[in-house]
């Protein structure tokens, strides 16, 4: 998740100089409609797809691992916050003992 954000605000800061010198270069009705049509296709659209992607990775962790169960996972970060460790399907950082219900 942590990848999603870093890519969003290196886009967003390489994006919005190069949009903002655009505007002295074409008419301002254009320049709007190509502004927002960059901007979802440089910044909105990928971080939509990237999520989609980290969505369908960690389904199986967020769906039916002990740790989905546990009061010390983060579901929006797929992580173990009392090992800050991201669980998988195969790797359970306290092996289960550190276990607790939400
Ligand atoms: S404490 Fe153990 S069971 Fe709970 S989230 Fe962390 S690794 Fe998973």
């Amino acid at each position: 998740m942590g990848d999603i954000v870093f890519w969003i605000i290196i886009r967003t800061a390489i994006t919005i100089p190069a949009i903002w010198i655009l505007k002295s270069y074409i008419d301002y009705q254009l320049w709007l409609i190509v502004g927002i049509a960059v901007i979802y296709g440089i910044i909105i659209h990928p971080a939509v797809l990237s999520y989609k992607k980290f969505e369908v990775k960690n389904k199986n962790v967020l769906e039916s691992s002990l740790c989905s169960t546990c009061k010390h996972f983060d579901p929006s970060a797929v992580l173990c916050m009392k090992y800050d460790e991201h669980p998988t399907e195969d790797y359970i950082p306290c092996e289960g003992i550190h276990w607790e219900p939400k």
